[in-house]
């Protein structure tokens, strides 16, 4: 682990020397050590050994950027990266994509040609990212050394509000799992669920989350107010025959079946597909509501549609948040499947809305209800009635 007082190490791989000095230059201005690569063999040579953030052109002539993410995930997982690249921002939302895909971690992205001011903005927040548990006098652990400390019991619920379109008003919410490290503050659950997945625990996990749920759900009258009340289960719950019973147990005593909705995420592989079915069935024949998260990105989306017995469909936040790349396309999308969605009968919700003119849009397309920051970010059960009542005054502003 490296020592408290050094600086933060950046790779920068780029197959123009000229750039990498560049690079190099502003970087090392700003409070990096600077290690550069410009061809195959320094790069084999140094990538995943020890940096902190690696900056990396997808276009480096011979070998692709996407290549060399694999190398970086295999030697040093969950790196932290920059991506740098003249191609269109599509093309660099797809990269972007693959190394989430590969664990890592993606900081930034940044568009050649770049301005010095941009480059030195970047870097500036890079180097902040770096050097926090530094800072504090204590070297940053792994990923993997952080989730060896977690306790399933230690997990927290915070909760995200649900808008109906046609009145602005919340009528749901989401739970979603929360872990705060008692050193380190607070790690994502999309690191350490796919962790406890992979470990065996998704049904401590699940039974974690459904009674604390349960449990505040009858404690704080803003969350028993409510119509529906979604949790998150694992896919690999899925494909063990005492769910239903476990869920039914767990939750009824709170709300009543029909009152919960169980999110069941798309890109996940449901394991194998007819016990899959099976649960589900009996899920829904318990009344439970079914979503499907995550809509549009996975793989078989339309044969999951086809036999599943959802009730709603929520189009996933990646088609919805990134307004700033927002094409023409990504609305196409949401278009398609709202309208889908509808046609097969299901209720259909975006998550990730972040501004009114996203909102606006949605409402056009007749997307049934919303959930996002612009409504309000996940809050814990105590603060759930306020941050209701701070959306419910907003709301009524813009509507009158
Ligand atoms: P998800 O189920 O798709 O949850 C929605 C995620 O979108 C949440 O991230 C939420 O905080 C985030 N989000 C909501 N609105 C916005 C927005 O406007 N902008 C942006 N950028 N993000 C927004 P979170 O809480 O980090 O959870 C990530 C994923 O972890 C969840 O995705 C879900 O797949 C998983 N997860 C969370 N809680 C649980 C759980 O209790 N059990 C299981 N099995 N998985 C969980
Ligand atoms: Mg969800
Ligand atoms: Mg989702």
């Amino acid at each position: 682990m490296a020592p408290a007082s050094r600086l933060p190490r950046l790779l920068v791989i780029d197959d123009e020397r000229a750039i990498c000095e560049l690079i190099g230059d502003v970087a090392t201005a700003v409070g990096f050590e600077v290690q550069t690569a410009s061809n195959l063999e320094e790069i084999e040579l140094v990538v995943g050994r020890g940096h902190d953030i690696v900056m990396l052109d997808l276009h480096l002539g011979g070998p692709d950027g996407i290549s060399v993410m694999k190398t970086l995930a295999a030697r040093a997982p969950g790196s932290r990266v920059v991506l740098v690249s003249g191609a269109s921002d599509r093309i660099i939302a797809s990269a972007d994509r693959v190394a989430q895909m590969y664990g890592l971690e993606v900081l930034a992205t940044c568009q050649k040609p770049f301005s010095l001011t941009q480059l030195r903005g970047i870097l500036e927040d890079c180097r902040a990212s770096a050097l926090l548990p530094q800072e504090l006098g204590v070297a940053r652990p792994s990923l993997r050394e952080v989730l060896a400390d977690l306790v399933i019991p230690e997990l927290t619920m915070a909760y995200q509000p649900v808008v109906r379109l046609s009145d602005g008003k919340v009528v749901g919410a989401e739970a979603l799992v929360r872990w705060t490290h008692p050193n380190f503050g607070s790690v994502s659950p999309v690191d350490f669920v796919p962790y406890l997945e992979r470990t065996g625990r998704s049904r401590e996990l699940l039974t974690q989350v459904a009674s604390e749920v349960a449990r505040e759900r009858s404690e704080f009258a803003s969350l028993a107010a409510l119509d529906d009340l979604a949790i998150n289960v694992s896919a690999r719950d899925l494909s063990m025959s005492d769910t239903p019973d476990l869920l039914r147990e767990i939750l009824t005593p709170a709300a009543p079946a029909a009152a919960w909705t169980l999110e069941l995420t798309e890109s996940a592989a449901y394991g194998a597909a007819v016990s899959a079915l099976d649960v589900m069935t009996r899920l829904s024949l318990m009344y439970f509501a079914l979503s499907i998260d995550d809509f549009g990105t996975g793989s078989s989306t339309i044969d999951r549609l086809r036999f599943y017995p959802f009730t709603t469909l929520k189009i996933d936040r990646s088609f919805i948040t990134a307004n700033s790349i927002h094409s023409a396309d990504d609305w196409i999308i949401v278009e398609t499947a709202v309208e889908m969605g509808h046609r097969l009968g299901l209720a259909v919700t975006a998550e990730g809305v972040e501004n009114e003119p996203v909102l606006a849009r949605l409402k056009e397309l007749g997307c049934d209800r919303v959930q996002g920051y612009l409504v309000s970010r996940p809050v814990g059960a105590a603060d759930f009635g306020v941050a209701c009542d701070n959306w419910s005054a907003i709301n009524s502003i813009s509507t009158h």
